[in-house]
């Protein structure tokens, strides 16, 4: 291993507190040393959260989109995918199966449709935490300021609003009509209101480099996010990006696992992106900081309709999604599943708060 990786190396595990270069160099690993970096987060992991694996049923209730973004499935103008919307009663009802099969945390996601007002959003929020108990996380894109309070107002406890690309020139050319400075906006926003915060980024998007793969892990840490979701891009088919090359499965781990080194305590997914790359996807996440799976508890014959990229809803090894196989195939691992809501403590973004 050379000298100035091991120092950093070492550095961010003492300090959790890294300049970018010290990043990018972490960044830069390979073989042995890539090795010892996914070892040091998985050891960090441990020692902050314990071999707690949290599990967050994910519903995705319509995959209609008003956004455009040059890398989405559901983006507005691919015309070849078929669309749906939930009605607020078979929400309500997914939730409910998901309760009952032991999920404390319900994660309501969607394309941006505003045919959803933030009234209805609001009285549904309002009976899954009455009737079910349970912490409710939302991910619906973009909404005005009002909407955001009166979701959480209703009781929504968390929201996740990846920041996608730190690079602001990329955001704007993969986002059309939207900026980077606006998506921060809301972030902050979203803060202010008392959620506990989710943002992150995809990895191997074009025009990345490693260094802005380090300003997306620098502003994670800035954001002292509660939840970072960290996945490869995959491009699909019907999109500008078709002909694009997918995110690494190995990079990607090295981000996760840099993310892990500097923010100690924030939630990670073993995103399903990771294990649509690769069969040992979401354990070799489980094992470079992450501690969190989202197992998918839409409704079957909406589920392969929510396309953001291909094989996004084969994940293999995951043909069910009941709660008994993750406690099985997380205690394999030696990890334990929780029952409880998993909130996270707040402020916990970084090691120092
Ligand atoms: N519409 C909301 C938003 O954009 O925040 C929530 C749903 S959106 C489909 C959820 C996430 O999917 C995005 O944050 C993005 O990172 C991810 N995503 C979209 N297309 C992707 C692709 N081709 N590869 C990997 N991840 C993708
Ligand atoms: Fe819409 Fe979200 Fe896909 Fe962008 S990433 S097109 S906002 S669903």
């Amino acid at each position: 291993m050379r000298p100035a990786f091991a120092a950093a190396l070492a550095k961010g595990v003492r300090t959790h507190m890294l300049s970018r270069e010290e990043v990018a160099l972490l960044l830069r690993a390979e073989g042995e040393e890539a090795a010892a970096l996914l070892r040091a987060a998985d050891r960090v992991r441990a020692g902050y959260l314990g071999e707690k694996v949290h599990l967050r049923a994910i519903i995705e209730f319509s995959n209609y989109c008003g956004n455009n973004c040059l890398y989405c499935g559901l983006r507005r103008d691919n015309r070849l995918l078929f669309r749906y919307r939930m009605s607020l009663d078979e929400i309500l009802a997914a939730a409910r199966q998901a309760r009952t099969a032991g999920y404390r945390t319900i994660v309501l996601q969607a394309g941006e449709d505003p045919a959803y007002s933030a009234g209805e959003l609001a009285r549904l929020i309002r009976r899954m935490k009455d009737e079910l108990d349970v912490a409710v996380t939302l991910s619906l894109g973009d909404r005005s300021r009002s909407d955001y309070r009166r979701l959480r107002e209703a009781g929504a406890d968390r929201y996740l609003l990846k920041h996608e690309t730190a690079d602001p020139v990329l955001f704007a050319r993969l986002r059309p009509g939207t900026t980077l400075e606006k998506r921060l906006e809301r972030l902050r926003w979203l803060q202010e209101l008392g959620y506990q915060v989710g943002a992150g980024n995809m990895v191997g998007l074009p025009g990345q480099t490693i260094e802005t793969l380090a300003d997306d892990i620098l502003l994670l840490q800035e954001l002292r996010v509660e939840m970072a979701g960290i996945g490869p891009f995959i491009p699909h088919p019907d999109t500008p990006l078709a002909g694009a090359p997918a995110g690494s499965l190995e990079m990607t781990l090295k981000v996760l696992a840099v993310t892990r080194i500097l923010l100690p305590y924030t939630f990670l997914p073993a995103t399903t992106a990771v294990a649509t790359l690769a069969p040992d996807g979401r354990q070799r996440a489980l094992q470079a900081g992450a501690n969190v799976v989202m197992p998918d508890l839409t409704p079957p014959p909406y589920r392969r309709h929510y396309a953001l990229y291909p094989g996004r809803n084969r994940p293999v090894g995951e043909g069910t999604a009941s709660f008994a196989w993750w406690v099985q195939e997380m205690a394999r691992m030696g990890r334990e599943v929780t029952a409880d809501y998993g909130h996270i403590p707040r402020g916990s973004g970084s090691a120092h708060g």
